[in-house]
């Protein structure tokens, strides 16, 4: 297993769309180990293969309770299919340093994917679960919590990563 490096906004990877995984191979296994690992690492609790520079449909998940040890499911080529209800809650990313901001989601979502051996699963989830998801897969198609806010508080994060970034070069 070995740590990967994450990805950070404005990073051009981060906007592109996550293709489709065919081959479920050791490979793809592996991939998963490393993302798990790197999001235990960072640490996160959920992690989408852009923001390890890989445009997969992967995504992976801790869904240990607070105190346990650490568990994660692994979610190949993940659809919401449905939605319901609406909870609003504070999100931060692995890619977007630094900034957190209350985001709007569904409340209940149902989820179809695949696991690592391409076999298709469907399940509810709720809450902290449901909303983890939601962000990742937003993930795999190119887009970060931070498009969900208002454009002032976008702009004004855009603004101070300048800064951050300006100050970090000096
Ligand atoms: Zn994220």
């Amino acid at each position: 297993m070995a740590i990967r490096t994450i990805h950070t906004f404005p990073d051009p990877v981060l906007r592109q769309k996550a293709k489709k995984v065919t081959r479920f191979d050791d490979e793809l296994k592996q991939l998963a180990a490393d993302m798990g690992e790197t999001m235990y690492e960072a640490p996160g609790i959920g992690l989408a293969a852009n923001q390890i520079g890989v445009l997969l449909q992967i995504v992976v998940v801790d869904v240990s309770m607070p105190g346990d040890r650490k568990k994660f499911i692994s979610l190949i080529n993940p659809v919401i299919s449905e939605g319901e209800g609406s909870v609003t809650d504070d999100e931060g990313c692995l890619s977007v340093i630094d900034y957190t901001s209350s985001v709007k989601r569904f409340k209940k979502i149902k989820v179809s994917a695949q696991d690592l051996d391409g076999k298709p699963m469907e399940f509810i989830a709720e809450d902290r679960f449901a909303r983890v998801i939601q962000h990742e897969v937003d993930h795999l198609h190119g887009k970060l919590f931070i498009d969900r806010i208002s454009a002032l508080k976008r702009s004004l994060y855009k603004k101070r990563l300048k800064k951050m970034l300006q100050a970090e070069q000096e």
